[in-house]
This record gives C-alpha cells, structure tokens and sequence, in this order.
C-alpha cells in the first residue's frame, strides 16, 4: 500500500538522527507536537516523538493517521529487560503487545482491555519481519555485539525501578499464560490504535535498564551513548525493504 510510513521515537535524542538524515523536512505542529514531513532514502516518511505514557503515545498515534494518512506505523523505542536472557543493549522487536497495568476484573479477565476481547495486541507479521530483518543488519551498529529477541513486550503508566516490582509485574503476567521479555510505557497504546484504524504496526526496543535498582542511571546513559546510534541504523536498514511509497 502506498502512503508514507511513521517512525515513531520515545526520545529526542532517538529523533534527531533520522531528522538530520531527513530529505526535504517539513515541520508540522498538531496537538501540542511537532511532526516532521519528508523522505529517508527516497521513502515518504512523518517522523513524531511518541510522548511517554500511554495516553500521550496514543493521541500522537491517532494524529499521525488521521492528520498525515500514515499507512504503517514503526517504533523504535528503549525499554526495561525482563527476560533473564534480556540484556542491556540487546534489540526486542516486538511481536505482541500488552497493558501490564489494565485490570478491569471481575468484569473483565486481567490485562483484558474492556470491550476488545483481548488482552494481546499482535503487531502486523510482515512489517515485524522486515524490522528484525533490519535489526539484524544493524547489530552491532552501537559497538558491541548484542543479541537480537522476538516476542511480548509490556506497557504500563510507570518506570519500573525496582527488582521487587519488575518481579511482580513479571508474575502476574505468568499468571495469564504470558511471558514478557521487556516493559516499556507507550507500545500497547500504539499497538491499539493501529489495530483500531487496521494500521500495520512493528516495533523495536533497545534494553536500555534491567527494570531494577539501577534502571535510572542505566537509562540515561544509555539513551545518550547507544540508543540512538540505533535507531539511525536501524530506520536506515529499514527503509529499502518497505514498499515504494
Ligand atoms: N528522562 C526521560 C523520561 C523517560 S521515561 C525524559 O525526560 O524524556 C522512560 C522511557 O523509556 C519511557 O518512554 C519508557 O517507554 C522507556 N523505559 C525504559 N526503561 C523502562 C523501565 N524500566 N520501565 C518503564 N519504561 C521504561
């Protein structure tokens, strides 16, 4: 489908190595943010910072396919390790998404959005594919040798800075059947409006922190050194594999 394609980043820095890579960048402010219009490697692109926390993540979401008529939306974000195999500066791409922190029960089972049936927003199979193909490419990218995982990410209105609480979180996910390999604050949000407007979606998250303790300090030095070597390589890989916009 033709159309350009959003790449969504959590944080500035994240942003503004493919907003200096941009080709003829157009800025446009809507709902209190800036987009930015333009081509990378010849693809129609609207590149947007997510905001953090759901809500923000969803309004930008909604903007981007109401307002720019994006055809796919593609994140690349950092997030907390859960997985014991999970470490900082490991990729997950995201195969589902889920809202650690929905808990409609009795009325509804936990983590069950109300009214969707479902508690797990799959991402789009063939978007998911060309990501961790282009993740793949760019291993590497920010010096070390960091493993590449593919499978449920979690998001929930808070930073989770504890080992106690990342534990926590981790079990009551078990308990569905669930089993996480990384937290974050925005994808379920974005993953359930693309799955509203029937929007394809992918994305990918660095380990930044290990959801525990240190995950603060580990966080910021990590956004500043590595993340967003990341997500320049990665986007760039990216691009020639989606469809001519
Ligand atoms: N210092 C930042 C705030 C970042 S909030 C600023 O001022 O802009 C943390 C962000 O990283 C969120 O967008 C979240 O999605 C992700 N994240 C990284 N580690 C996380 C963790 N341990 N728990 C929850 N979210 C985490």
């Amino acid at each position: 489908m033709s159309g350009p394609t959003a790449i969504l980043s959590a944080l500035a820095p994240e942003q503004q190595g493919l907003i200096e890579q941009l080709e003829g960048p157009q800025q446009v402010q809507r709902a209190g943010r800036t987009f930015w219009q333009g081509r990378l490697r010849g693809h129609p692109v609207v590149l947007a910072l997510s905001r953090i926390g759901k809500v923000a993540a969803a309004t930008t979401t909604t903007a981007l396919i109401e307002a720019f008529g994006v055809q796919r939306v593609v994140f690349t974000g950092v997030a907390g390790g859960l997985g014991p195999a999970v470490q900082i500066g490991d990729l997950v791409v995201a195969d589902a998404f889920v809202q650690h922190d929905m808990d409609a029960s009795p009325l509804f089972p936990r983590f069950e959005v109300p009214l969707y049936d479902q508690h797990r927003f799959p991402c789009d199979a063939a978007l998911t594919q060309q990501l961790a193909q282009a993740c793949q490419a760019s291993l590497g990218a920010a010096g070390r040798t960091p493993r590449l995982h593919q499978g449920l990410i979690l998001s929930g209105d808070q930073f989770v800075s504890t080992t106690q609480e990342a534990t926590r979180i981790q079990s009551a996910v078990r308990g569905a059947g669930l089993e996480p390999l990384a937290v974050e604050m925005e994808g379920a949000a974005v993953a359930q409006v693309c799955h509203d407007y029937g929007i394809a979606f992918a994305a990918v998250r660095t380990i930044s922190d290990r959801a525990d303790e240190a995950s603060a300090q580990d966080f910021q030095h990590f956004v500043t050194h590595v993340a967003s070597h990341y997500a320049r390589a990665v986007v760039g890989a990216l691009m020639p594999l989606l469809p001519a916009g």
